[in-house]
């Protein structure tokens, strides 16, 4: 057979061959030791914590060598493609502050692009058409019917399946066969030629899991579709090639097709380059089971989930690095104020299998990070918040910052030195001072409407503003004993039914008609918070709703 023939049958007009695009793209000039990394999401519209897990693990191998981490999208698969799912990436990244030094989100995208697959066709035809002209890889016709055939009876005699060897029977088709085919218009995928023996086995280095068993791989697996668009391997093995990646870091789901890989990089005369297959994430559900976390199953592993929450993205990834490096957590602990890019990440130190994901663990380091926000870090942070997710909001909160500023500092106590640890991330922050913007009146007061109506009527008598909270309190416990409620507590449990109530009972209600909550902090404070105009206000629209 005449492969040269064959190729230019398959492939007769390209612009350029193989040797143009090796010249093209040269070795990048980088420092001695300096490592190239990428992140090639498939834009499904489904970011996921293992992505960002991954990215991070990248961009800190990357620049801690003084290489580059690009970004390239996978968009080969159309079925899979979702409509804006590009920009949801190159956005959540932005969110977690993962930098890329080039690629898809980048104007002009850098020196080794397209960075998006579907825009690299030519590229990946005039190496297939190499491997062609070189007998590496052939066209095959068999329809779907035909491989649903062959599996049959490959099972049915007990043999491995799949495409491979003397069962391969394009693999034999003479050059006036296939002519035959193409003049019949068939439809046709180009596989590789494998010369593999899957009996025979070798070690092989990952750079995480240490040496591992690989078979050869011998399956002749396709690399273009066919509408001419790669499979992942062949997609791979060129992409990572010419845009001079030294490490592929990916999900451990690869290892299974790792052998293909290794091939096809011999068959293309490429070196081989380094890998990193990174572990899944794990959790342990209700049921006490660990297992895979699931997109269907698990809303925590989107990232979206954290996004819409407001969870700061240092604190996610200071989570993350946990999971990423067992030693990153004493460092941390060690060195609190340094930020995480002074760690020394190493890949030896990631974990090899199944990272366990704990959102406790994930809320109790982002609890710490928060509490040590000054205001202006609390109230940068919120806006962003604000500005992306409650639009509407805007003007509520930062139209009046001295009155934000007053509910952070002595509301949350910030910039005090006894800080609350109470916040995971920002939604639950508004939540907590929503009584400062809004007054429900709620009616969960135990007592009859006359009683409470008598209790706020004395507090509103009562009341001023420049009463310090011991001043405040007093009148309270009077207001209590006027109405027959034990002040003091032990005498209060000693002899319940002897009162109405206890002085517990009558700050409750106030509280209620002030906050329209039941538990708050101390209330003094969230009245000189609110200000004297408005805890009147609100008590006295308390007491007309009563009426
Ligand atoms: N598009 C592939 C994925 O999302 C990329 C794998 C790789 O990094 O090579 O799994």
């Amino acid at each position: 057979m005449d492969y040269q023939q064959l190729a230019n049958l398959l492939f007769p007009d390209l612009e350029h061959d193989w040797q143009y695009y090796m010249d093209k793209y040269p070795q990048r000039n980088l420092p001695k030791g300096a490592e190239v990394l990428r992140m090639a999401p498939s834009p499904t519209g489904f970011i996921h914590l293992g992505n960002l897990y991954g990215a991070l693990a990248d961009e800190r191998v990357a620049h801690q060598s003084n290489g580059v981490f690009y970004l390239r999208i996978e968009d080969t698969d159309l079925k899979r493609k979702v409509e804006g799912a590009v920009e949801t990436v190159i956005s959540c990244f932005d969110y977690f502050q993962i930098y890329f030094d080039e690629g898809a989100n980048h104007q002009p995208e850098g020196n080794y692009g397209p960075y998006y697959q579907r825009q690299r066709a030519e590229i990946y035809h005039a190496f297939a058409k190499k491997l062609v002209a070189e007998g590496k890889a052939y066209p095959c016709f068999c329809s779907e019917e035909d491989l649903n055939k062959l599996r049959q009876q490959q099972s049915d005699l007990n043999e491995a399946t799949g495409y491979y060897g003397k069962w391969a029977k394009c693999r034999n088709l003479t050059l006036e066969e296939v002519k035959k085919h193409l003049e019949n218009g068939d439809s046709y995928v180009i596989r590789m030629r494998s010369t593999g023996n899957a009996e025979v086995q070798h070690i092989f280095h990952d750079e995480i899991k240490g040496d591992i068993t690989v078979h050869e791989n011998d399956q002749d697996v396709v690399l273009l579709k066919a509408d001419g668009i790669p499979t992942y391997h062949f997609a791979h093995a060129i992409d990572d090639t010419l845009m001079h990646t030294t490490i592929v870091m990916r999900g451990e789901e690869w290892l299974g097709t790792l052998p293909v890989h290794l091939e096809l990089f011999k068959m293309l005369g490429f070196p081989q380059l380094k890998y990193a297959h990174t572990t899944v994430l794990m959790k342990i559900d209700e049921t006490g089971t660990k297992r895979k976390l699931s997109k269907r199953k698990d809303p925590e592993l989107s990232l979206d989930y954290y996004r819409q929450l407001g969870y700061h993205p240092y604190a996610v990834k200071l989570y993350l690095m946990t999971l990423l490096n067992w030693n990153f957590e004493q460092w941390y602990l060690k060195n609190p104020d340094t930020d995480l890019n002074e760690f020394k990440f190493s890949l030896d130190k990631m974990g090899q299998s199944g990272a366990l994901f704990d959102l406790d663990k994930l809320n109790n380091i982002s609890k710490t990070y928060l509490s040590k926000f000054t205001l202006e870090q609390m109230k940068d942070y919120l806006r962003t918040f604000v500005q992306t997710y409650h639009q509407d909001d805007y003007a509520l909160y930062f139209g009046n910052e001295e009155y934000l500023d007053k509910i952070l500092t002595l509301g949350m106590g910030l910039n005090l030195k006894k800080r609350r640890k109470d916040y995971d991330y920002a939604s639950q922050i508004l939540q907590s001072i929503d009584l400062y913007y809004h007054h429900k009146l709620i009616d969960e007061f135990k007592q009859d409407k006359q009683e409470v109506k008598n209790i706020l009527t004395a507090f509103l008598a009562s009341y001023d503003y420049n009463d310090d909270n011991n001043a405040w309190f007093e009148k309270l416990k009077k207001i209590a004993s006027d109405n027959d409620y034990q002040t003091d507590m032990k005498a209060y449990k000693e002899n319940p039914d002897g009162y109405k109530g206890s002085i517990a009972d009558v700050s409750e209600i106030v509280r209620i008609a002030a906050t329209g909550q039941k538990n708050t902090p101390d209330l003094w404070t969230i009245m000189q918070i609110l200000g004297k105009q408005e805890t009147i206000t609100r008590i006295e629209k308390v007491l007309k709703e009563l009426d």
